[in-house]
């Protein structure tokens, strides 16, 4: 089939690139030159495992190009998909303005029938927006579809490629028709396309991720609680998670959910419930206690240093919302950074993935490390704020020979508590007993 993708971001690209694989001619547009020269020149300009070598495969077969020009990409296409941003305005609602100009840049452009299908998370009745903006402009016979994505930075083409489920918005034969056969190919193994209405898909991808929200939010209440009672966060986690109704995974406690995604959609979801005079107030709950969790590792250093860090050198492991991305929107390590720079401290930084895009923050106010040793010298402490594999299991002598004091603040329990009590650490995590 033929294929345009409005924005080529985290999820636009992913899914260009995907829906070239099961053969698909595909052209990927966007309004940033830099990234579309270097996507004609054959670089990736997100890292996302396992994306390369589709995207190498699938421009050498030249079925996915890149460009700037709308006009081709709507006219060689018969399905558009919009993948683009979708960001908190300042009230905390979804700003649409990407859609809906988009929406009206294509309306001006089509001579036949199109599907239109929105991938961004957009409130309800965004779907039902996009078109009015269809009729205003063109008699054109369109259909407007709603159809979430679901997939996680990280695993992103795993999850493109076998879904666990696909929702489909739409109301319309005709485009349920087309919509089938595209993901035919993902969906071989009998996971379901789910159709519904535009609605309920819109509100569908809010609800995910403000579950999962929710979830995690709801393990750091009972890590903090933990640490308070002298319980083991772990081994409540082991004992819950063994029952299916709640499942094993989104039971990490860690220092607050961040990336481009979670903070942006509860805060919406809270937005358009508001809106409709409901009070949603289980996600106004999640928001607030995420927001001091987000800081949590600060506060635990700012204790175990009177509150007196002035001239202290950290290091810090770990600057992606999560590990196996270069995404840092949102991550909770920023707010670290912020904090303890207030304070006074200064600070090293080591990730794999994540450093170019914090140093487009922070410049020379922190300095980079090349690597998850070099960091720690001199440092008066380490700081762990992402669970990249690296950090997993490291060189403890090494790094006791690099760092000024044995001290680790570690805001996702990468270590045994038996072990660190062995290596003679001081030894902070989430939920554990404090190894001192
Ligand atoms: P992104 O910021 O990585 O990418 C958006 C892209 O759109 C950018 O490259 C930008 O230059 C481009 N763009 C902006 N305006 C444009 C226009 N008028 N024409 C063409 N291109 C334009 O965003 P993302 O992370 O890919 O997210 C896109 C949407 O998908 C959001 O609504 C997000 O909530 C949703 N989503 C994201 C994820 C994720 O993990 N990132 C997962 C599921 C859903």
């Amino acid at each position: 089939m033929k294929i345009a993708v409005i924005g080529t971001g985290y999820v636009g690209l992913v899914t260009g690139t995907c829906l070239a694989e099961t053969g698909n001619d595909v052209i990927c547009v966007d309004i940033n030159i830099q990234k579309i020269e270097k996507m004609q020149q054959g670089e990736l300009p997100i890292y996302e495992p396992g994306l390369e070598l589709l995207f190498h495969r699938n421009i050498l077969q030249k079925r996915i190009q890149f460009t700037t020009d709308l006009s081709a990409a709507v006219h060689h296409a018969e399905i558009i998909f919009m993948a683009l941003p979708t960001p908190p305005g300042a009230d905390g609602a979804a700003d649409l303005s990407y859609i809906l100009g988009a929406a009206k840049d294509i309306a001006l452009l089509i001579t036949g029938y199109k599907v239109i299908v929105n991938k961004s998370t957009v409130p309800v009745g965004t779907a039902d927006k996009v078109k009015a903006v269809f009729e205003s402009i063109t008699t054109v016979d369109v259909d407007v579809i709603s159809n979430p994505e679901f997939l996680r930075e990280g695993v992103a083409v795993e999850d493109f490629m076998k879904p666990d489920r696909v929702v489909i918005g739409t109301t319309s034969e005709r485009a349920k028709k087309i919509m089938s056969a595209l993901y035919a190919p993902y969906v071989r193994q009998g996971n379901p396309v789910i159709f519904m209405d535009e609605r309920s898909a819109e509100l569908t991808k809010y609800a995910a991720n403000s579950f999962l929200a929710t979830k995690i939010t709801f393990m750091n209440e009972i890590a903090n609680l933990c640490e308070l009672v002298g319980a083991d966060v772990d081994a409540i986690r082991r004992g819950i998670g063994t029952d299916e109704r709640i499942g094993k995974r989104f039971l990490f406690p860690g220092i607050g959910y961040g990336g481009s995604c979670f903070p942006k959609d509860v805060q919406a979801l809270v937005k358009s419930a508001d809106e409709h005079a409901y009070n949603f107030e289980i996600l106004k709950s999640v928001i607030t206690i995420n927001e001091k969790q987000k800081v949590i590792l600060a506060d635990k250093l700012l204790n175990f240093y009177k509150n007196d860090i002035s001239g202290k050198h950290f290091a810090l492991w770990g600057l992606s919302f999560k590990p196996e991305t270069d995404d840092i929107r949102e991550a909770p390590a920023l707010y670290l950074i912020e904090t303890l720079l207030k304070k006074g401290a200064s600070i090293s930084v080591f990730d794999p993935e994540g450093q170019e895009n914090v140093r487009a923050i922070f410049n020379d106010r922190i300095s980079y490390a090349e690597n998850q040793y070099a960091v720690l010298e001199g440092a008066d402490a380490l700081l762990i704020a992402t669970e990249w594999s690296l950090f997993r299991n490291p060189d403890f002598e090494k790094m006791e020979d690099l760092l000024k004091e044995k001290v680790i603040f570690d805001g996702r329990n990468l270590f045994e508590l038996e072990k660190m009590a062995e290596l003679g650490y001081y030894y902070n995590s989430i939920g554990r007993k404090l190894i001192s």
